[in-house]
């Protein structure tokens, strides 16, 4: 893989099975005067010096050469690392010559950086004309941040324009999140994650469920964290203050938030650790700057448990985040109150060698607190390994049915709303075994309306579920979040409404589409329990793919895709119909083997 910035330059050479090994790894800096430095890592040894490289072109020309060398030799594709993907990127891209220059257009958000990204593809294919290329974006992870998040109330034209929250550091806060579920033992679906990135750029990421939710970075890398050299959050209103006040352009005022403020600005050093040394001798300004970088990554943890409704982890990286175990304290200090808490000795005692994720919360905390070295470059060679791997070619068709809103209801909640002892009707029988719908109807009730005759499902279960649509969502005036069946921590409440009496009650979702399958069906179609697979439904003119469909496996259930009303009318198809899997098509295993 190659990561090329716009003053540096880092490859790795990796050998991706059911592991990523890397076999090699170079970085270049510092180019000046015809030479630069360089670090290569072989075989265990680490050899570093000047080379005679005046730019990064040149060293990329010389790679093949330089690899021979090393006895690096069949090499099977380049993966690169490519920081701005704008919307049309979403995930990791195999590049034609189409591809590249739909890239080319983004330069405008990602000024800097993505022109060297290109470049080196442009060498790679120079150096490597018979090798893929395939492009993993810095944004691509960030695509499931929903428009409440990725939008800023500023006027329209400037949206139209591309203005919105893209998100940074995607392909690191991935990875750690996948690495810290591995640590934990729960599979990435079942988690709420903030992946705290803490290195030269920093930022903060919320990570539900497996996915983006929110990022604290913007539509650059501006927004957000206090950096080495980039100021973090500011009021927007400073750019007519500056103007008015002290006559500064507004280019002028964009380099000073990204090369002249943060940490430097605050102490005259953009490296913490010469901060927190200068700190230690009584320095009050770089005092004052360490407790502004901590006290700024807190609210974004705090911020990102609220947005997620829960917490089960903190995972610290970058430099600072790996490093630093006296920032990692002055984060979490403070936070007792939601659960989390670190124990002061596994603290200080962190060890990171050979991809450990050491857990260093107190004992008995809720919220574990872990510590792991990202690791993007081994996130791109496995992202390139697995868009370039052979996908199936035949579609396998699948039934589909559409699942109106409807609830399954607890004992107490039966007799909550029927009367004591109460017990419900089995009327119409369903394609799942030993399921069916009564022939008893509640009223669904919340801050904006009511949901009339809505169906109830049998038999009774542990707790009572409410499946709704986005629509139904807003009829009601709750936002209910999209959950696997039986995920329901922290979901929202709604009034249930019977004819001996109505109860309040938790466990309002939107249901994330699923197949129903057995063991025997999952073998003949290739799928495990827990896999993601895409699905196509619909016919030619209105016809969509739906991805990220969570198969479950089940002794005895019969093979079906359940799919909600909202969706059905977007696929436009009625009642039930007949989809075609694609199963592996960008397949996922949901348990967290990746890292
Ligand atoms: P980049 O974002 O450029 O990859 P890194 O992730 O390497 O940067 O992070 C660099 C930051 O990590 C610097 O501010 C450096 O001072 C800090 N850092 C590295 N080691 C330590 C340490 N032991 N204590 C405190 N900060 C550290």
């Amino acid at each position: 893989m190659v990561n090329c910035g716009s003053s540096s330059l880092k490859v790795g050479v990796f050998e991706v099975g059911k592991t990523a090994i890397e076999v090699f790894k170079a970085s270049y800096e510092k180019f000046e005067a015809g030479s630069c430095s360089y670090k290569i890592t072989r075989g265990g040894k680490t050899e570093t010096g000047e080379a005679a490289f005046g730019d990064i072109a040149a060293a990329l020309r010389a790679l093949p050469h330089i690899l021979r060398g090393h006895r690096v030799t069949e090499l099977d594709a380049v993966g690169h690392r490519v920081v701005h993907g704008g919307k049309k990127f979403r995930t990791t891209t195999i590049l034609d010559q189409p591809t590249i220059e739909a890239i080319k257009t983004l330069t405008p958000l990602a000024p800097l950086h993505n022109p060297a990204n290109l470049l080196a593809v442009h060498i790679a294919q120079e150096v490597w004309p018979n090798l893929p290329q395939v492009a993993v974006f810095d944004t691509a992870f960030h695509s499931t941040i929903p428009p409440r998040a990725t939008t800023y109330a500023v006027p329209k034209a400037w949206r139209d324009a591309g203005l919105r929250r893209f998100g940074f550091h995607g392909t690191s806060h991935k990875y750690v999140a996948i690495r810290a579920a591995e640590e934990i033992g729960a599979p990435l679906r079942d988690l709420q994650i903030v992946s705290v990135h803490l290195g030269n750029g920093a930022s903060v990421c919320a990570v539900s469920r497996g996915e983006s939710l929110d990022t604290s970075m913007g539509m650059t890398p501006l927004e957000g964290l206090v950096m080495g050299t980039r100021s973090g959050d500011v009021d927007p209103g400073l750019f007519g203050f500056l103007s008015r006040q002290l006559g500064m352009s507004i280019d002028e005022i964009e380099d000073a938030l990204y090369s002249n403020s943060g940490l430097l600005s605050l102490t005259n050093s953009s490296d913490m650790r010469s901060v927190e040394d200068r700190a230690a001798k009584g320095d009050a300004n770089a005092q004052l700057a360490i407790e502004i970088y901590a006290y700024r990554t807190r609210k974004y943890i705090g911020a990102y448990a609220a947005a997620m409704g829960g917490l089960d982890a903190v995972v610290f990286t970058g430099g600072i985040g790996e490093n630093s175990p006296s920032m990692r304290r002055r984060i979490c200090d403070g936070l007792e109150f939601m659960g989390l808490q670190i124990d002061h000795e596994r603290n200080q005692s962190v060890e990171l060698a050979d991809n450990a994720a050491p857990q260093i919360q107190a004992y008995g905390a809720k919220v574990r607190v872990i510590v792991t070295e990202t690791a993007e470059q081994l996130m791109i060679a496995r992202e390139t390994a697995a868009a370039l791997a052979p996908k199936a070619p035949v579609p396998q068709p699948v039934s589909v049915a559409v699942s109106a809103r409807h609830v399954h209801l607890s004992r107490p909640a039966v007799e909550a709303l029927f009367g004591t002892g109460y017990q419900l009707t089995p009327a119409v029988p369903l394609r799942q075994p030993g399921q069916w719908a009564a022939s008893e109807r509640v009223t669904l009730e919340g801050p904006k309306g009511r949901l009339e005759r809505v169906a109830i499902l049998g038999p009774e279960r542990p707790g009572t579920q409410i499946e709704i649509s986005r629509t139904d969502g807003f009829a009601l005036g709750i936002d209910a979040p999209v959950r696997d069946s039986g995920k329901l921590d922290g979901t929202p409440t709604v009034r249930l409404i019977g004819p001996a009496g109505s109860l309040e009650t938790g466990g309002l979702i939107v249901a994330a589409r699923h197949i129903h399958t057995n063991p025997d069906d999952a073998e003949r179609l290739g799928l495990a329990d827990g896999m993601l697979v895409d699905v196509h439904i619909g016919d030619e003119e209105r016809g969509l793919v739906f991805g990220k469909t969570l198969i479950r496996v089940g002794a005895g259930a019969v093979t079906e895709m359940h799919i909600d009303t909202d969706e059905a009318n977007a696929a436009d198809i009625r009642v039930n119909g007949e989809g075609s899997l694609v199963p592996d098509l960008r397949a996922v295993a949901v348990p967290s083997r990746e890292a």
